[in-house]
């Protein structure tokens, strides 16, 4: 059902906001699991939602290795929900700040995105894209 609060007809367009979603005590209940957006829907502002769901995936069937289904789920859930909030919170920061509106706020913040070298930009995501399965 549309949500009145965050959808608005723009030129013919419907247009939602994004927002966050509460954060679930669990992504797996018996046989049954979470991935991606469902799991943990973030803010588009870090470009990891897609990423963090082929994450989900690979973990996900590297634990179905055969034994107990609802043991494996439990496991990919217990292995995905630090990294995956971890990855969430960062998003939330970065949203937060691209949507500073005050405009000395935004002279800062875009002077020092145009002054950090790109080697120390590349550098500051390597936790977010350093993932290893
Ligand atoms: C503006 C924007 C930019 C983004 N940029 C990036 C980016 O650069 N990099 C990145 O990694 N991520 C990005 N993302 C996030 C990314 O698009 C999502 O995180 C990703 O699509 C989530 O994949 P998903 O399979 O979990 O969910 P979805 O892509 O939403 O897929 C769910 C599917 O289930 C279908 N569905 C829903 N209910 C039912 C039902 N009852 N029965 C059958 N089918 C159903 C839906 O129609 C949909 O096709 C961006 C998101 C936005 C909004």
């Amino acid at each position: 059902m549309m949500d009145e609060r965050t959808a608005v007809v723009v030129g013919g367009v419907l247009r939602h906001e994004p927002c966050d979603l509460p954060t679930l005590p669990s992504c797996a209940r018996g046989r049954a699991a979470l991935l991606g957006d469902a799991a943990r829907a973030m803010s588009p502002a870090l470009g990891q939602g897609a990423c963090q769901a082929l994450e989900d995936a690979v973990t996900l069937a590297d634990r179905l290795d055969g034994g107990p289904v609802d043991e494996a789920l439990r496991r990919y859930d217990r292995l995905r929900r630090p990294r995956a909030r971890q990855v969430v919170r960062r998003s939330a920061r970065v949203e937060a700040v691209a949507r500073w509106a005050w405009p000395p706020a935004v002279v800062l913040r875009d002077s020092v995105v145009r002054l950090t070298p790109s080697a120390v930009a590349s550098r500051s995501m390597d936790p977010v894209l350093g993932w290893t399965p």
